[in-house]
């Protein structure tokens, strides 16, 4: 495990189109515990990390589960990982506070679907679907969006998706 510098707005990396994983090899296995060891212990510690605010273009993405989660799929070392996640289902509505590790330091109140279901392949590579609630929701909509180019502030209406950009400048 080791702990990786964290890309942050502005670098083409995130929006880049990201490969999917075809297959699960030792150097993916790596960069799963590398994107974990980054999101705890990183310079700006979250509950949620997709593979290009580590750099790499590929659809991977890594959240901490809450802890009233009670759910044990796709979950290694205590951490829920996805590749390739795609939301299938959403429905209803909450406004959550959100910051992003590729925006430090700033944040916006947020409104997304409270209920999803997501489809993905586990760290062994075997299909999974979960239907998650709550603060997991919210954070596996937060990273899909990173594997798509998107940040938390596109959720918001344009004038104050220009504010929290130009707050992101002058950080
Ligand atoms: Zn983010």
């Amino acid at each position: 495990m080791a702990v990786l510098p964290t890309t942050k707005h502005g670098n083409p990396v995130l929006t880049a189109r990201v490969e999917p994983i075809e297959g699960v090899t030792d150097e993916i296995l790596t960069l799963v515990d590398d994107m974990i060891d980054t999101m705890r212990n990183g310079e700006t510690p979250g509950v949620g990390l997709a593979a290009p605010q580590i750099g790499r273009a590929l659809s991977i993405i890594v959240a901490e589960p809450p802890p009233d989660h009670e759910g044990t799929e796709a979950v290694h070392n205590g951490a829920v990982v996805l590749m390739n996640p795609e939301i299938v289902y959403s429905k209803g509505h909450t406004i959550i506070e959100e910051g992003c590790l590729s925006c430090p330091g700033v944040t916006a109140e947020v409104g997304r679907p409270s209920h999803i279901v997501i489809k993905g392949l586990d760290r062994d590579g075997n299909a999974v679907k979960l239907e998650v609630e709550g603060a997991l929701a919210r954070i596996f909509q937060h990273e899909v969006d990173h594997l798509h180019g998107k940040f938390f502030f596109d959720h918001l209406n344009p004038i104050k998706r220009q504010l929290v950009k130009a707050r992101i400048r002058r950080t």
